[in-house]
């Protein structure tokens, strides 16, 4: 194993001015129609749930339950050109018309308030901040906090809360400037990342590896048979789960197919599109924060065995205040060098001292006369 370093936390605070809020007014026009009318549908009130206090909470508990090893440094704005590398200048161009405005961008309720298109550039930025750290050696690994997340952003297209691809701009950065060949992205977020497959689909020297939520689970996309095209032809990796799936089929997906095509890949850079959405506390899937450390584990021995350990993490999703800043730590604990315990299919540990507790009070003989 290659020796470890520190961990570098990148964080800013210009990504908590990205909070869409239906009170305030919003551009006019039939989209806005369209999502009012969907939200007057509700039973509940609808609140954005990407909200600035999602990093906040991060921040937070990484203050309360320091982990040594691990240091915080601000993030940067992206330019034109590293967000041009993956996104159009008729899309960008777009984007950057609704500075200092309230607008939908898709039915699906993504949406920019006044301060949207600088986070989003900030976003973009840190998740370039944390490869570059990486690739310099200034850090062993690194985890870039940020939103709005990427993973759902297309070339032309925001959506799924998610404005610019950080992921893929970051991936993009690491091959223009910083000599990287072949980025292995891993993207464990529980929605399918459409955005990145669709940014990378023939290029031969991205590996996306993406373990999700089946279809109809939003976004609808990467069933197993999407395997990329052209040049690109086998460099998409799609392992569609069912609802509930948890840390042993997640664990044995990536040691058994994400290890080889790694092998076979020989990055010299892994990114992880980190979302904490896999967590049962978000309902959908059953990851717990032992199968995120051990799915940290599988990842660092990739990048270790490859690339001299160079990982950087960037934020996804995640909805739950408590499994998102949890998973989180949890992650961080196993990149400063903690050892991840080996997750257990759940309640079985304890089954089996109930079997031996209970043993021999019910004599196959009947009660005792
Ligand atoms: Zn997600």
């Amino acid at each position: 194993m290659a020796p470890r370093h520190g961990v570098i936390v990148f964080y800013d605070e210009r990504m908590l001015a990205h909070f869409p809020d239906t009170n305030a007014e919003f551009l006019p026009g039939r989209l806005d129609k369209r999502v009012r009318s969907i939200l007057s549908g509700l039973y509940i009130p609808w609140k954005y749930p990407e909200h600035p206090g999602r990093i906040t909470a991060i921040m937070d508990l990484l203050a309360r339950e320091p982990i040594e090893g691990v240091s915080i440094e601000p993030g940067k704005a992206a330019t034109m050109d590293q967000l041009s590398r993956v996104h159009t200048k008729s899309f960008l161009d777009d984007i950057f018309s609704l500075r200092d405005q309230s607008a939908w961008l898709d039915v699906d309720t993504t949406a920019v308030s006044p301060g949207s298109v600088q986070a989003a550039e900030v976003a973009a930025g840190t998740a370039i901040a944390a490869v570059e750290a990486v690739i310099e050696g200034r850090a062993g690994s690194a985890f870039a906090v940020v939103r709005p997340p990427g993973h759902h952003a297309e070339p032309v297209r925001a959506r799924g809360f998610c404005l610019f691809n950080n992921v893929a701009i970051a991936a993009a950065h690491a091959q223009d400037v910083l000599g990287c060949k072949r980025v292995l992205i891993v993207d464990w977020d529980a929605h399918h990342g459409n955005g990145t497959q669709d940014i990378f689909w023939a290029d031969p020297n991205v590996l996306f590896f993406d373990i999700h939520r089946a279809a109809p689970f939003y976004p609808g996309t990467g069933a197993l048979t999407d395997v990329g095209a052209g040049r690109g032809e086998g460099t998409t990796v799609n392992v569609p789960m069912p609802g509930g799936a948890c840390d042993i089929a997640y664990l044995k997906a990536m040691r058994e197919i994400l290890v080889p095509a790694a092998d076979y890949f020989q990055p010299d850079l892994v990114l992880v599109s980190a979302g904490f959405d896999a967590h049962w506390f978000d309902l959908a899937l059953n990851v717990s924060y032992e199968g995120f450390a051990a799915m940290t584990g599988v990842v660092q021995q990739i990048a270790n065995k490859h690339c001299h350990g160079r990982l950087a993490m960037i934020l996804e999703g995640g909805y739950n205040i408590e499994s998102l800043s949890r998973g989180v730590h949890s992650v961080l604990k196993v990149l400063a060098g903690a050892t991840p315990d080996e997750p257990k299919m759940c309640g079985l540990e304890e089954v089996e001292a109930a079997i031996t507790f209970h043993k021999g009070a019910f004599d196959a003989n009947g009660p005792e006369q």
